[in-house]
């Protein structure tokens, strides 16, 4: 584990260069609070630092201070070496945010025993920060896909929406639906029809730009965005992604399962209204299931109403 020390006495911070390094520590060390702080703030910065109190120019308090002030995250550990003369100040060292303090001369062991339960405050730390970010990824994605879920691939594309109208940018979307999906769960099962889905998106966020949004909108139904996208470079990229899925159908132990995928694209030169735009997608990706499937369809004006009213009736539900 790597420890930052900050002492501006050579010969106390010598010593404990030598005795953390042979408690196994990697240390870094600064004769002073301004490159402590400065240290502290590089990414991959030690997250445990073993600060002195008093020393010329920013002493242990502020940097203590600065790193609560300034940092959330990850957390830094701080240790105060107060002298014995501070000893009454201790209250204001605690407040200004350090975790702990050992006053000088201090024990070796004494040193190490409080190391150690340093170490374990940010065991903690991080356990929690991993079940949090975890959580995160629940609430904003999909468990089979593991893309995103419709919730939140509706606020980027209302994010997107606004700052492509802002900037004077196109932005496409994709609205995209497995062919005769119902018929695959019906004939292979539906752990196969679980394994489509998530073969399907893992070969679309293949063709797409890293930058793109992709979600599942729907049970059969992924829904794209495209910032910077136009009508045409949008076409392109669904006849892409249609291609790549009827290409690589999926092997299973209860055989070869073709995958097709209806496509329909809207741009938000027809409307910027999010519900107008999806139904736009929607209206085109309609007209590619009824011209035969596995095709692409580009939504036009005629497509929404300018208040975003749907003019044509949603998906048919036979996939
Ligand atoms: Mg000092």
């Amino acid at each position: 584990m790597r420890i930052l020390i900050a002492e501006d006495d050579p010969i106390s911070r010598r010593l404990l260069e030598v005795t953390l390094g042979k408690w196994g520590y990697e240390v870094m060390s600064c004769p002073d609070g301004e490159s402590a702080w400065a240290m502290l703030q590089q990414p991959g910065a030690p997250s445990l630092a073993i600060l002195d109190w008093m020393m010329p120019g920013m002493d242990g308090l502020q940097v203590c201070r600065e790193v609560r002030q300034m940092m959330t995250e990850p957390y830094t550990y701080m240790l105060l070496l107060p002298a014995k003369s501070q000893k009454a100040d201790i209250i204001a060292g605690l407040e200004a945010g350090a975790d702990d303090y050992l006053t000088k001369p201090f024990d070796a062991s004494e040193l190490r025993m409080r190391l150690r339960a340093g170490r374990r405050i940010l065991d903690l730390q991080a356990e929690l920060i991993f079940v949090r970010e975890e959580l995160r990824t629940q609430a904003t994605h999909d468990s089979l896909t593991r893309l995103l879920n419709r919730a939140a691939t509706c606020d980027i594309l209302q994010r997107e929406l606004e700052r492509a109208e802002r900037e004077q940018l196109p932005l496409s979307i994709i609205l995209a639906d497995i062919d005769f999906f119902k018929r695959i769960n019906d004939t292979y099962g539906h752990l196969a029809g679980d394994a489509v889905l998530r073969e399907t998106s893992q070969n679309m966020k293949a063709v797409v730009r890293p930058y793109d949004g992709i979600g599942r909108y729907g049970g059969e139904e992924f829904l794209l965005v495209l910032p910077g996208c136009d009508n045409e470079g949008a076409a392109t990229l669904a006849e892409r992604i249609r291609e790549s899925i009827e290409s690589n159908p999926l092997a299973l132990a209860e055989g070869i399962i073709p995958i097709t995928l209806s496509l329909g694209v809207a741009s938000n030169d027809i409307t910027q209204n999010m519900e107008g735009l999806i139904g736009a997608a929607d209206a085109a990706l309609y007209r590619a299931k009824n011209n035969g499937r596995n095709r692409v369809e580009i939504a036009a004006h005629t497509d929404t109403l300018e208040d975003g009213v749907l003019t044509f009736p949603l998906s048919p539900s036979s996939g």
